[in-house]
């Protein structure tokens, strides 16, 4: 059955006690200081909606896709109102009511929600297609030649910030069964994400070696689906609770002690799968079972008793500043445990970063259905980032990471982007290399701590 405002528990609605504590945190209502734009205003439109008084038109369409769903206003909200459950029924009931005559939003649903994101092998094609257009110098001869100006002006605003895909994807990374070297504190199953496994496969490795560092045994099932973040969160449940079994039959929860997630958008979502599969009753009590197992990396790690590494990651002491993902931090609130990761790192220095959870402009597909407010933020984040005088910022998202790194290009920051795990996986890679060259003879490098 498919919950929508006119259906949906009535005392989450009501939550709401008009007190505006969210308003100052919410970044739309900060750009125009209009209620509509406000958790507050859309809160009462979709009162409006479920009382009847109000149809779900084009114009609520517009209002729902210009919230970001970071979810800092249910994090500020006293009343402890849902924000994320609103916010998903919100957008399904959009889609079911088809007002959203967007074209440009239309296609680029069409094309990454209901096409690439619904078939691994599709977004793995689509994937090695762009990685042959840029490693083959096609891309640079492309801008070169001045060819990019004949691209419809969405794609030739959007051609540059297309990510670098990797030669290689996590299967060619990482093993399908991992051991540690010594014992087996815990076995886990080890997610490996979408955007994450054609940009970022080197964090899925990173990972993997943090794991068998602190004695996990790492399975790291093929072919796996999307984990359905992108479809809930805009509006497409019934494709997120296909994505959901999908996954729930490749990797059975029952067989292991946690299911680790290293991406903070997909880890929000993926441990509600047992209230998005509530009422099929094939699945109901393994989904539940499922969210219990479902970690975060950074808060499985600090839960097992992450241990310290004994090699710094860098040759040279290094500042981090950390970024928290929207995600993360409201949606899973994991907050404390990155930082308690970055501190351990011998010869890294933690500087706070002004607003780090204030959303970076990435949030799904915002990029590329709401450019100009993506723009602002990024910008804005940048800057901040800029004071801290940090050499890397750290963060546990690959939309986050894509689009801070993208700022931070264009302003030429130099600054780098790095997951914490990346960071523990570079010191703990260290420790055998250090540790042989204090232990050689006439060494003057003394063993770390
Ligand atoms: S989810 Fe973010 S953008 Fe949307 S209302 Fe809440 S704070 Fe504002
Ligand atoms: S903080 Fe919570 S109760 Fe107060 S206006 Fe915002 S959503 Fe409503």
């Amino acid at each position: 059955m498919r919950t929508t405002l006119k259906t949906i528990d009535y005392a989450v609605l009501q939550q709401c006690m008009h007190c505006g504590m969210c308003l100052p945190t919410c970044p739309t209502y900060d750009a125009t200081g209009r209620e509509r734009n406000s958790p507050r205003g859309r809160i009462s439109l979709m009162r409006a909606i479920a009382d009847g008084d109000l149809e779900v038109t084009t114009t609520f369409a517009d209002e729902m896709s210009y919230c970001l769903g970071c979810l800092a206003c249910q994090t500020a909200c006293p009343a402890g109102v849902n924000y994320a459950v609103l916010f998903e029924t919100a957008r399904s009931d959009i889609q079911a009511a088809n007002v959203d005559t967007s074209a440009k939003r239309r296609f680029w649903r069409a094309l990454t929600l209901r096409f690439l994101f619904m078939r691994p092998s599709a977004l793995h094609a689509a994937g090695r297609l762009l990685r042959l257009y840029q490693a083959t110098g096609l891309e640079a001869l492309a801008r070169r030649t001045g060819l990019t100006r004949l691209l419809p002006p969405d794609l030739r605003r959007l051609e540059p910030q297309a990510p670098a895909v990797a030669a290689r994807f996590s299967a060619a990374l990482v093993a399908a069964h991992e051991r540690p070297a010594g014992p087996v504190r815990a076995r886990v199953a080890l997610l490996t994400g979408c955007i994450q496994d054609l940009v970022f496969p080197d964090i899925n490795r990173d990972t993997a070696d943090v794991l068998l560092a602190n004695g996990c045994e790492v399975d790291t099932p093929r072919d796996q689906p999307c984990c359905g973040s992108l479809h809930a969160h805009n509006g497409e449940i019934d494709m997120a609770r296909t994505l959901a079994r999908r996954l729930i039959d490749l990797i059975p929860p029952e067989s292991y002690d946690a299911i680790v997630s290293n991406a903070g958008g997909c880890g929000s979502h993926l441990r509600h799968y047992g209230s998005l599969l509530a009422d099929d009753p094939a699945y109901a009590v393994r989904a539940r079972l499922w969210d219990q197992k479902l970690r975060d990396i950074q808060e499985w790690l600090v839960d097992l008793g992450c241990r310290q590494p004994a090699a710094a990651p860098f040759d040279a002491p290094t500042s981090v500043t950390y970024h928290e993902s929207c995600h993360l931090v409201h949606g899973q609130k994991i907050s404390r445990q990155p930082r308690t990761l970055l501190r351990l790192l011998p010869g890294v220095t933690l500087s706070e970063l002004p607003e780090s959870s204030w959303c970076c402009g990435s949030a799904g597909i915002y990029t590329l259905t709401q450019p100009d407010q993506a723009e602002k933020l990024l910008k804005r984040k940048v800057g901040h980032i800029a004071t801290t005088g940090a050499e890397i910022v750290a963060t546990a998202n690959p939309g986050c990471h894509l689009q801070i790194a993208r700022g931070l290009n264009d302003a030429a920051a130099g600054v780098r982007v790095m997951h914490p795990v990346s960071l523990l996986a570079a010191a703990y890679r260290r420790e055998t290399t250090t540790c042989a060259a204090a232990s050689r003879p006439g060494s003057s490098s003394s063993p770390p701590p």
